[in-house]
């Protein structure tokens, strides 16, 4: 079987997590009658402080539930260049909520609080648009797993709130920021109004994702996820994968780190132009090949050929992302294939 670090979206529920799903109590959740889904959302809106929560489909849905509660149509939202958000989610902020979008860059998807507080033009008046919210991604994928500072996420929310302007968090992998930083996931809800975490990323759930915020923002969500047709009904089921991975899977992630770490150690051994291990925060390694002569699909494909799977991102960004399904013994072996793979 091929060691896949295409992603750490392409894991399997687990045998606990297959037994969690099937004695799953349930009923329909378009009526509210779900004690799944209703515990797990009320579950997961505690541990980051938030009134209410929204069990969806995909991270992509609640995000984009979620802006359009603090968007108007032609307004904008600023966030990073590479977000998930304007990068991955084909334009559904601009084809289903009007949503403008202007974005800054950064290195590595790194937050400084000022460069989106200098771009930021909040009741621009009548000629010109205004910023209606900041979106920060946490950890930052195309960043290459990036977790944002804390003190820079205070300072922008700090500010930003003050002139009016919402803040949405999208923590697909907050879960990675926090067990990487220690910082109680609390925290990163008292600086924003709304948040989105992934349930089939790291912690291995196979679909799910929840949208949290006041419950009154909540609520509107809810008919918006109805009207776009994502009203689901004993979907218990896969809510209880989703209280078996918080139940499991958290603390573990602190693994993942650790084998992203040494696959960035040994390929920066090998080549020091590849990757820089210091900036290996979390569980995603993202290889700049432009050093080494070869493209990145050129090198997903050797690597593939040799029983490894990873993800060309651009012409010469490759990324590897460890995650649950894969042990100490598959890292070794996909650094020495990926090394060989280089030559
Ligand atoms: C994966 C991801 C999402 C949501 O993706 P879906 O495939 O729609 O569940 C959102 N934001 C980030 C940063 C992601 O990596």
């Amino acid at each position: 079987m091929a060691i896949d670090l295409r992603s750490d979206t392409v894991t399997a529920p687990s045998q606990g997590m297959r037994q969690a799903i099937a004695s799953a109590t349930v009923g329909d959740d378009v009526y509210g009658d779900d004690p799944t889904v209703n515990s797990l959302e009320e579950r997961v809106a505690a541990l980051f402080g938030k009134e209410a929560g929204l069990f969806c489909p995909t991270g992509s849905l609640a995000n984009q539930l979620l802006i359009r509660q603090l968007v108007n149509p032609g307004e904008e939202l600023l966030t990073e260049e590479r977000a998930h958000i304007v990068r991955a989610e084909l334009g559904a902020g601009a084809v289903f909520s009007g949503i403008t979008t202007r974005t800054w860059h950064s290195d590595r998807g790194l937050l400084n609080a000022d460069v989106p507080l200098a771009l930021a033009h909040e009741n621009a008046g009548p000629y010109l648009v205004s910023t209606a919210a900041i979106a920060v991604e946490n950890t930052h994928n195309f960043g290459g797993g990036t977790v944002q500072p804390i003190n820079e996420i205070a300072k922008l929310s700090k500010e930003a709130r003050a002139r009016g302007i919402a803040m949405h968090l999208d923590g697909a992998r907050i879960w990675n920021a926090h067990i990487a930083t220690g910082t109680p996931l609390h925290e990163f809800g008292n600086h924003f109004d709304t948040i989105s975490v992934c349930l089939s990323k790291g912690l291995g759930a196979p679909v799910g994702s929840i949208a949290l915020g006041s419950k009154e923002l909540i609520a509107k969500a809810r008919i918006w996820r109805k009207r776009y047709g994502a009203g689901m009904r004993q979907v218990g089921l896969l809510a209880a994968a989703g209280h078996y991975a918080l139940d499991n899977n958290i603390e573990r992630l602190a693994e993942d780190h650790t084998r992203a770490k040494k696959i960035a150690r040994a390929l920066a051994a090998h080549d020091a132009s590849l990757i820089n291990p210091d900036t290996v925060d979390t569980n995603i390694v993202g290889l700049d090949l432009s050093q080494c002569g070869i493209t990145a699909a050129e090198f997903a494909k050797r690597a593939g050929d040799s029983g490894v799977l990873i993800s060309a991102l651009g012409k010469t960004y490759a990324r590897l992302v460890t995650h649950l399904d894969i042990d100490d013994a598959q890292c070794d072996q996909a650094i020495s294939a990926l090394i060989k793979s280089l030559r």
